[in-house]
């Protein structure tokens, strides 16, 4: 039995992960559930799935937690530091990361640095400290597994081949709710416009990241990283049927794609399952019935956030981390009615305009980062 720890289980990514879980119980079991402020939910799962203990990160719902959990022998504990600690305990074989954003980061390096494996749903840690995760990574012969769909398949389309060269990586984009629409309408559109994803259910902020196009520049450095293929050799293609969930091209021309029903548990499971295939009965793809794929440029005029990310990992260092505590900021203060759809790229520009250089940060340094652009991004809002 691989024994697990689900961080953010309450969030969409650590609900269909208890859902695999739920229906392979001779292959996993939880160890530990974890949750921000949704203690309520962490209550249900805990009951389901007894895990050995619980965190909420906000520890203003400790004692409620507590309080509701005291007829079962499970651990209860709150804040940030018992979500690291807990996470590198030693029964633990595999950390899912579901947490949304920079506070998925020290989970990622705890677990990192107590030698386990990773199912990273957390592309936040990536984007920002990626330099430094890996070094982490090879330093406690840790590992991580992607679990983004578009990871997930490059993944699979790089299994077997180590050793030959890629010329380059296409990751396919859904183009998002506003693929269609002019560029002159973006600045009305609201929030319940672009929380209308039209093939993925997910988390709020990843669902304006997709609206923005921000989450595939985001996935460009997440697979700098993970792969060690330079951001010009990936290229982001749009695929609004969202079928074929990346491809690699080699050096001999030939391109390996990976293909499936859009559905995160599949590479949830993957992740989880890695190296071996265990059956699920998500919908199978049916090509006769889908018949046309369809591929396209991305519209970097429209969707600026894209060519940000690629200006971020040229220039290095911290500014991918300035670049998505910015974006954590705006995204709030789009989801809060604050600001406008355009505007999330315009604050973007102007921080990344005004962020000092630095080449090799330590983690200290993406700290210091992540606080100061958090009070520039606010500064510029007012
Ligand atoms: P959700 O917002 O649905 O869930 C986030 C989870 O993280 C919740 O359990 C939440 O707790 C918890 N959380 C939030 N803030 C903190 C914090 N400060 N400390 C500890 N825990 C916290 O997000 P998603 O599941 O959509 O996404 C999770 C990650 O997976 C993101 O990085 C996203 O980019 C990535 N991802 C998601 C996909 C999807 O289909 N949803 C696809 C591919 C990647 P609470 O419920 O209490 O707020």
């Amino acid at each position: 039995m691989k024994q697990l720890a689900i961080l953010g289980s309450t969030g969409s990514i650590g609900k269909q992960a208890l859902d695999v879980v739920s229906k392979h119980n001779d292959e996993y079991e939880v160890q530990l559930l974890t949750a921000n402020d949704n203690w309520q939910e962490l209550v249900r799962q805990a009951r389901q799935f007894a895990p050995d203990a619980v965190v909420i990160a906000n520890e203003a719902h400790y004692a409620a937690l507590k309080d509701a959990l005291a007829d079962k022998p499970v651990k209860v504990y709150a804040g940030s530091d018992a979500i690291n600690q807990c996470a590198a305990a030693k029964p633990v074989d595999i950390v899912l990361n579901a947490i949304v954003g920079f506070a998925g980061l020290t989970p990622t390096i705890n677990a990192i640095k107590a030698g386990k494996v990773v199912a990273l749903a957390n592309k936040e840690s990536l984007v920002v400290a990626g330099e430094l995760v890996n070094r982490l990574v090879a330093m406690h012969n840790a590992a991580i597994i992607p679990v983004d769909s578009e990871h997930s398949a490059i993944f699979q389309c790089l299994s077997g081949e180590v050793g030959n060269e890629v010329e380059k990586i296409i990751l396919t984009a859904s183009g998002g709710p506003f693929r269609l629409t002019p560029a002159e309408q973006l600045a009305r559109v609201t929030k319940d416009d672009a929380l209308r994803h039209p093939v993925w259910s997910m988390g709020a902020k990843i669902t304006i990241d997709s609206a923005t196009m921000m989450n595939k520049g985001f996935e460009v450095i997440e697979a700098k990283w993970l792969f060690g293929v330079p951001v010009e050799d990936i290229e982001v293609v749009v695929h609004p049927q969202s079928l074929v969930h990346s491809m690699v091209q080699f050096a001999d021309g030939a391109v390996k794609a990976q293909l499936g029903m859009p559905d995160m548990r599949i590479p949830i499971q993957y992740a989880l399952s890695y190296p071996d295939r265990i059956p699920t009965d998500c919908e199978r793809l049916d090509f006769t019935r889908h018949g046309t794929l369809t591929f396209e440029r991305p519209d970097t005029d429209k969707f600026r956030n894209l060519g940000l990310a690629y200006e971020a990992m040229r220039r290095g260092g911290n500014i991918p981390c300035a670049l998505n505590a910015a974006n954590e900021v705006a995204v709030h203060a789009f989801l809060h009615d604050r600001i406008g759809f355009m505007a999330m790229s315009d604050l973007l520009e102007e921080v990344l305009a005004k962020t000092r250089h630095i080449a090799s940060p330590t983690l200290e340094d993406y700290m210091e980062t992540d606080r100061m652009t958090r009070i520039m991004t606010q500064e510029l809002i007012r």
